[in-house]
């Protein structure tokens, strides 16, 4: 299995299919893009298919979550999916998306096997959307979320960063939106992620700001920690139930001690860490005809390495080198 010095055991794979993407939020990428990863560089379907089946037959990954950049954008993603769907154990599967596509796809992905969806999503206001994705696609979002719960993707979470000045006002009702449409929704702190490096401690909207402004309208009861296992989302049932609410505080109450993933970059790169600085070049052992065994042994060797936490809360923290779009979010 996938275990480190600290007795974590990564079991939660998250695999990156792009860097590419048809928005730019403006917590990920700059308006212009980024310096997309060249074509040859970037695993093939086969063998992300070959690494996923390692990871989950030989190395105890249980659970594996396509992404990006915009994932919806690779071709084979279908193909992918269905091919993963006949590993024996099965692995759980869901997608991250900004949700646009997901109308047309959401029926062949449940058929492929797909198990959920998380969709991002920052606001009901189309100017809002706008201003946050520089992008009119607010419509297609909501098409998409619906589509994904149609085709019983489900439960569907909701992703939603709160950005000051823009969106913060919004928690409250995109919480009553969410509860209305049967979406479990999860609030993420705005990380150090982003290429422009334009993320500041000060600036950003807090698990306290959040729930603070959420209790404005609702009554929310913490869940356990029992109940949230690994999950890097902290719970709170609202108003009795049986709906909640989540927040992921991944800056200002990191959950490292708990983690459970692994993840892999579109390029072959495996990361322990969002946060990590170094990476593990599975790609070249791929394309030197490595045996699944020698593969297995890199990928070990790479997690034993993990470190403790993210270091965000150390003040010699470096903002890693990739974006969140080009790791996988
Ligand atoms: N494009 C897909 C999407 O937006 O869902 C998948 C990739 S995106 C990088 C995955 C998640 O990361 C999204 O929910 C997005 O809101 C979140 N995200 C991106 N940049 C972030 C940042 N700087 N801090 C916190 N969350 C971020
Ligand atoms: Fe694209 Fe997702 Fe980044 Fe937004 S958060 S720019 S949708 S990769």
């Amino acid at each position: 299995m996938l275990i480190d010095t600290y007795g974590r055991v990564a079991t939660d794979l998250r695999v990156s299919l792009t860097d590419r993407c048809n928005l730019r939020c403006t917590y990920c990428m700059p308006e212009e893009g980024l310096q997309w990863l060249a074509k040859p560089d970037l695993l093939t379907d086969d063998e992300i298919v070959r690494l996923i089946t390692i990871a989950v037959r030989d190395l105890g990954i249980e659970e594996v979550r396509f992404t990006g950049g915009e994932p919806l954008l690779r071709p084979g993603l279908v193909g992918i999916v269905e091919r993963v769907a006949r590993l024996t154990p099965r692995p759980q599967m869901s997608l991250t998306t900004n949700g646009i596509g997901l109308a047309r796809t959401a029926t062949a992905l449940r058929d492929a096997g797909l198990d959920r969806v998380n969709v991002s999503l920052d606001t009901l206001r189309p100017d809002v959307f706008q201003a946050l994705t520089r992008r009119k696609r607010h419509d297609d979002v909501l098409r998409g979320l619906e589509a994904a719960r149609a085709a019983g993707l489900t439960p569907v979470k909701v992703n939603t960063v709160l950005m000051p000045g823009l969106n913060d006002d919004e928690a409250p009702d995109l919480l009553a939106w969410a509860i209305e449409n049967d979406y479990e929704l999860r609030f993420i702190e705005q990380m150090p992620l982003d290429a422009q490096h334009g993320w500041k401690r000060d600036g950003m909207i807090t698990a306290g700001d959040i729930l603070a402004s959420l209790r404005t309208r609702f009554e929310l009861t913490a869940e356990g920690q029992e109940a949230r296992g690994a999950a890097p989302a902290e719970r709170w049932t609202v108003d009795g139930g049986p709906h909640r609410v989540g927040v992921i505080a991944s800056v200002t109450r990191p959950f490292c001690r708990a983690c459970d993933r692994t993840r892999l970059t579109a390029d072959g790169q495996v990361r322990t860490c969002l946060f990590a600085t170094e990476e593990t070049d599975l790609r070249a052992a791929l394309r030197s005809d490595a045996p699944d065994a020698e593969i297995g042994r890199i990928w070990k060797q790479a997690m034993w390495g993990k470190k403790a936490g993210s270091g965000l809360d150390d003040p010699s923290f470096l903002q890693p080198e990739r974006p969140m779009s080009a790791i996988g979010g």
